[in-house]
This record gives structure tokens, C-alpha cells and sequence, in this order.
């Protein structure tokens, strides 16, 4: 798409928003910038902008500039349907998301990597595999640097993985990934969707543009996306925990198997460091979408055998008088605390509980009545929490994460664990779930300091 003289309103001005201005600017777009944010709230963004000549729509939106634009651009964190969006679109104006504006000016072969749960994990772990085995290797999207910035840059690199979010997922149009994953399909952000198949759809979009020539890795164990196959237009490489596969990846007896048109490579297993089921459905994941693209099956092994996870899932803190805890500030949906509890043996204490999302804590009834020991809520969603779950087990209401950590250690025996993993967001508490982590770990630190653990 030519760049020059194309009136482009950029809506947002976090990041991304900034790179995004800066990007069309430099190639000679006339660019409005729109945030409902103050002039005061932005002045780094703007600062960094400085040099650039853009107009500045800056604590309200103006239907009318929306309007007039060839093309629209839309940040990760601003919902689609807002209504000057809705009206844009509605006249036939063009609005797309950053990944999509971006993906036209790059050609390496791409993974994009969707689902509920483990898309910061397995895109991490995709790049880690693909620069392990040679590849010049772009990670971004939804997590650390904004795609733009690779097409900004000029750079040429020989593969680019993606993490996507429903969110900008809604925003494509020609989005063609070579290699496309879902994870998986459990309820989350039904504060944001009218419903959980509008949200499906949403993640659906990353195969849309796919053709008989890419890949798509989907968890066939996951029956919600088992049944998308048949929406889906490029070549299915299922994964599976449960089942043997002539085409495909899976797991069986300590052992994940690879087979791709006539190709097989078996990784043993025990060796490593990820830990937990859901970490085997992000390896295989990671594997099949490097080995399609030609990463070599001893590098991609030396890579996963050496890869330890990311911060803030499942990590663990510390020891105190026999009692492990562990931080899973970024379980913030049902799903993921599943997974969690799966991964533990009985007699767990569970901290739970932040910004409520909408969705049903029914889910973890299963999983609280057989392995949860101590049951402690906090935050908005307490008692709604509570409603679902405070008769399965012994269940304590605290005021603040400092109470509920106080409770946990008062009730915990040595041999068994602590597991912070709230099942909710960090919004009503916390400024994110980093903030909320920190503040978890500080609080656990403690106790070993004043000696009561
Ligand atoms: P995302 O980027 O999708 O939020 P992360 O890799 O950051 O995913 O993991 C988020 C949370 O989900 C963590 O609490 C982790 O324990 C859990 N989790 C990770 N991978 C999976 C998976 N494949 N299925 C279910 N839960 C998972």
C-alpha cells in the first residue's frame, strides 16, 4: 500500500500507538492521532513523537476525522466496537490492526500463536527454538516489541513468531501467517465479548487468510478447537496428549513424537524444566510449528531441554518450615488455574481472587473438591467466588493479599503448597499482574525475614 499522502488516523497512544504514528509519518502519511487520554496523561508518547509532524485529536474522539480517513489503525489495547469504530466501518472506511498494517511490509515466514492460555510461553519458546537452530529470529506482538517495530526497523530476518490476542486478531484482513496455532479454547474476557463464541470467532480470524500451502497446529484435546478444523483451510498438524498420530505431534510415555510427511523424531521428555501438563501442550506446540518451518530436531531439543518458562507462571518462590509456595500471578481466567491445580497433589492452599471477569468459576469445582486444602478469596470477585466454591472445601474470606498471605502461612502444613493463582485480573488491587507478583513474592520473602513460616 502506498504510504505517501494516505490520510491515516492511528487510534491509541500507548506504545504500539507510538511506533505505529512514527512508522506511517516517516513514509510520508498524513497521521491524526486519537487517544481518549489527556494531553497531560501522554506527554512521553508525545515527547517521543516531537520531531514529526502529526495532528492531535487528544481526550475525545471526533467521529468526523474517523470518517475522513483512507485508512484506520487500531492499538492492542482499544476495543474494536467503540462507536466512532462501529460508524467508520459502516461507511466502508478501512480499519485495521497494528499486526495487520504491519504484516504487509514483512516477508519472513511467520508463527502466530493464539489461544486462551500459554501464548507468551510457546511464543517464547518458538523464538528460543528458532534462534537456537541459526535462525535470525523476530519475537513480538502481543508480548514485548510490536511487529511495526520489525517493519519499522528495514531489518531482514529469517523468521518472525507473533503472540495475538483475540483483540488484534479482530483487526485482519490479510493477515496470512505460514504457520498458525491455537492452543486452546476456554472462557476469558467475557466482559469484553457479547458472548464466548463472539470471542471464538475472534481467535479464529488468525486462520482466515491461510491456504492449502501453510500449517495449522491445532490442540485436537481441546474439543472446542478440535471442531474448528473444519473452518479451517490450511493443512491441520493436530497435537495431542491422548492420542498416537501417523501426521502430527503428540506425547506417550515420556516421549513427544513428530511426524510430518514421512519425517519422525521422538524427545524424550524427563529432561525438562518445564513442568505441568499444559507446559507439555506448549512444547509440542513450539515443536511442531519450528520443525515445519525447518528447524532441525536436535536444536529444537537441546533448546526446549534448556528452556526454564517465564516469570510469574507457576514460579516458584520459596521454601518456608516445609511449605513451598508458588506465584502464578498470570493465571488471571479459569482455564489456567486448571492447569495449575493439575499440577499439584493434593492438600493445596489456594489464594484466588482480583477483578472479576464475568465468566463461571464452575470450572475449578473438580479440581478445589479434590485437591484444594484451604481455600483463601481476595478482591472483587470474593464473593462470587465464594458462591461457587466456598462450600467444597475450607474456604477464608481475606481483605488484602498481606491477610491472605498471613492465613496461608497459619494453616499450611509442611509438605504441602501455596499456590497464588487468582483466576481473575489484577485491576482492582494492582496496577498489572507484574505489580501484583511483586508484590506476592515480597509478602512471602517476609515471612521467612520475621520468622514466623
Ligand atoms: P498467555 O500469554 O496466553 O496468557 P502464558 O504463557 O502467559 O499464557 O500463561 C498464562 C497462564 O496460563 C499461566 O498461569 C500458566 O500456568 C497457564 N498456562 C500456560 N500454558 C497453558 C496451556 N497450554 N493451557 C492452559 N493453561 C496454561
Amino acid at each position: 500500500m502506498e504510504l505517501k499522502g494516505t490520510k491515516i488516523m492511528v487510534v491509541g497512544l500507548a506504545r504500539t500507538g507510538v511506533a505505529v504514528t512514527r512508522f506511517l509519518a516517516e513514509r510520508g502519511a498524513e497521521v491524526t492521532v486519537t487517544d481518549m487520554r489527556e494531553e497531560r496523561d501522554l506527554a512521553e508518547a508525545l515527547a517521543e513523537l516531537a520531531d514529526l509532524e502529526i495532528n492531535y485529536e487528544l481526550g475525545r474522539h471526533v467521529p468526523q476525522s474517523f470518517l475522513m480517513a483512507d485508512l484506520i489503525v487500531v492499538s492492542p489495547g482499544v476495543p474494536m466496537d467503540i462507536k466512532p469504530l462501529e460508524m467508520a466501518r459502516a461507511q466502508g472506511r478501512r480499519v485495521v490492526s497494528e499486526v495487520e498494517l504491519a504484516s504487509w511490509f514483512i516477508d519472513a515466514p511467520m508463527v502466530a500463536i493464539t489461544g486462551t492460555n500459554g501464548k507468551t510461553t510457546t511464543t517464547t519458546l518458538t523464538g528460543t527454538i528458532f534462534k537456537a537452530c541459526g535462525f535470525d529470529t523476530f519475537v513480538g506482538g502481543n508480548i514485548g516489541n510490536p511487529l511495526i517495530e520489525l517493519a519499522a526497523s528495514g531489518e531482514r530476518v529469517e523468521r518472525v513468531v507473533v503472540e495475538l490476542s483475540s483483540f488484534q486478531l479482530e483487526g485482519v484482513e490479510k493477515f496470512r501467517p505460514n504457520v498458525a496455532v491455537l492452543l486452546n479454547l476456554t472462557e476469558d474476557h467475557l466482559d469484553r465479548y457479547a458472548n464466548f463464541q463472539e470471542y471464538i470467532d475472534a481467535k479464529l480470524r488468525i486462520f482466515e487468510n491461510q491456504t492449502a500451502e501453510d500449517f495449522a497446529v491445532l490442540n485436537i484435546d481441546d474439543p472446542l478447537v478440535a471442531e474448528c478444523a473444519a473452518r479451517i483451510k490450511a493443512r491441520i498438524f493436530p497435537m495431542s496428549r491422548l492420542k498416537e498420530l501417523d501426521e502430527g505431534i503428540f506425547y506417550r510415555d515420556g516421549f513427544i513424537t513428530f511426524a510430518h510427511s514421512g519425517k519422525v523424531f521422538r524427545f524424550a521428555t524427563a529432561d525438562f524444566k518445564l513442568r505441568g501438563v499444559h507446559n507439555l501442550d506448549n512444547i509440542m506446540a513450539s515443536l511442531a510449528a519450528t520443525l515445519l518451518l525447518r528447524a532441525e530436531g536436535d536444536c529444537a531439543y537441546q533448546a526446549v531441554k534448556s528452556f526454564k518458562g517465564l516469570p510469574h507462571r507457576m514460579e516458584f518462590v520459596a521454601t518456608h518450615n516445609g511449605v513451598a509456595w508458588y506465584e502464578d500471578s498470570k493465571g488471571t481466567n479459569v482455564g489456567s488455574v486448571v492447569k495449575s491445580l493439575e499440577s499439584f497433589e493434593s492438600g493445596i492452599t489456594l489464594i484466588a481472587g482480583g477483578k472479576d471477569k464475568g465468566g463461571s468459576y464452575a470450572p475449578l469445582a473438580p479440581l478445589v473438591r479434590e485437591r484444594v486444602g484451604h481455600l483463601i478469596l481476595i478482591g472483587e470477585a470474593k464473593a462470587r467466588m465464594n458462591e461457587a466454591l466456598g462450600d467444597l472445601t475450607e474456604t477464608h474470606l481475606a481483605e488484602s493479599l498481606e491477610e491472605a498471605v498471613a492465613i496461608a502461612s497459619k494453616v499450611t502444613t509442611p509438605g504441602h503448597v501455596v499456590l497464588f493463582s487468582p483466576a481473575c485480573s489484577s485491576f482492582d488491587m494492582f496496577k498489572n499482574y507484574e505489580e501484583r507478583a511483586e508484590r506476592f513474592k515480597t509478602l512471602v520473602h517476609g515471612l521467612a525475614a520475621k520468622g514466623d513460616a
